[in-house]
């Protein structure tokens, strides 16, 4: 007993230092904003704050679970972000991991790869594809099962048994399942299979849909995807995400996904990429800030390249369209790429950013 009391005493003053630490942190990064302030120079660097983590991540992994150093450093690094304010117009929510679901914590590894098919079409075709974005290290899968589709003759998904097909597929192989809903019984039917909720360029603006996912996400935060409208404003896309993040769940992320400009009329964009968006998005709130090349090009022959310069301008993470034979699949054929090509992008991460 006496040895137990000896070492929790032993434990109090490891604590007390802890917070001395972080308080001594707290300290110096507030020195480095105001010379920064001063400077006229950008606050937020969220290249050194992705390098910050990946660096203990390497010192640290070996002793200490990854997660548990991810979430502790991005907790202390969204605190000096929300002690400072944000700069820009919108008011800031942080994206915080803090007591959440393993996909938000997962999420603070940056930039991260959401890839799969546009839909899924079959048992074979979702399992085959699963099994090539795990052998990548792809943790979260996405794919479409209620497909907000132009013309009604289209293929629209299939509906439940795609949630299932793909929440078993990706779960089985430790990923993360990033799909669409397109309204509240979806929503309320399909909770539990669903690791991010995925709201469509199309839905950005059905305000309830979006006010009943904050309210039923406020307890266990639950990620969140908001493509942006694909004739909406940044400050439009912002708004829409508040609709959620009021009600308590700030584990929202913006999707820029292309927008619609004259340049469609004689292009081979389907829509036109928004990368400055990534810029202005990440000055305006401190939510994380997703590109998706393969809405934004529609045309697989660009999205690579467009991945990469989002990765460039600092993207939070991707998300990407893969096919195994895009020249029969039932949806967005056009757009989709290899598992092989995404390897590229995996590599680039890895080795080039
Ligand atoms: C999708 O990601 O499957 C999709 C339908 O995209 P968007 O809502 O951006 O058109
Ligand atoms: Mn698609």
């Amino acid at each position: 007993m006496e040895e137990i009391d000896r070492l929790r005493k032993e434990i109090d003053k490891i604590d007390s230092r802890i917070m001395n630490l972080v308080l001594e942190r707290k300290r110096a990064s507030s020195r480095v904003i105001a010379m920064k302030k001063h400077a006229g120079m950008p606050v937020y660097d969220s290249a050194r704050e992705g390098g910050i983590i990946k660096s203990l991540l390497e010192e640290f992994g070996g002793a200490l679970d990854e997660r548990l150093i991810s979430a502790l450093m991005q907790a202390i690094l969204d605190d000096s972000k929300a002690r400072e304010g944000a700069p820009g117009k919108k008011k800031c929510a942080l994206f915080s991991s803090a007591g959440t679901a393993d996909a938000a914590l997962e999420l603070k590894a940056r930039p991260f790869i959401i890839a799969g098919p546009c839909a899924a079409e079959s048992l074979a075709q979702v399992e085959s594809l699963a099994e090539k974005l795990a052998a990548m290290g792809i943790r979260f899968m996405r794919g479409g099962a209620f497909k907000p589709r132009t013309s009604p003759d289209s293929f629209q998904g299939l509906g439940a048994g795609g949630i299932k097909m793909l929440r078993e597929a990706a779960a089985k192989r430790g990923m993360f399942l990033v799909t669409e809903v397109l309204d509240i019984v979806q929503l309320e039917e399909n909770y539990d299979k669903i690791d991010m909720i995925q709201i469509g360029s199309r839905s950005m603006t059905s305000f309830e849909l979006l006010k009943k996912i904050g309210k039923m996400t406020a307890a266990d935060r639950k990620p969140v995807l908001l493509k942006r409208g694909w004739s909406s404003t940044l400050n439009e896309l912002i708004s829409a995400s508040e609709y959620i993040t009021r009600y308590g769940n700030t584990n929202v992320m913006l999707c820029l996904r292309g927008i619609r400009t004259f340049e469609q009329i004689d292009s081979d964009l389907r829509n036109t990429p928004d990368l400055a968006g990534i810029l202005e998005l990440k000055s305006m709130t401190g939510l994380p800030v997703v590109f998706d090349p393969s809405h934004a090009t529609g045309n697989s022959k660009y999205v690579i390249d467009v991945a990469k310069a989002a990765l460039l301008l600092g993207a939070d993470g991707l998300m990407i369209e893969v096919h195994d034979h895009p020249e029969a699949a039932k949806s967005d054929g056009a757009q989709a790429i290899l598992p092989e090509a995404l390897r590229e992008i995996a590599e680039f991460i890895r080795f080039r950013l």
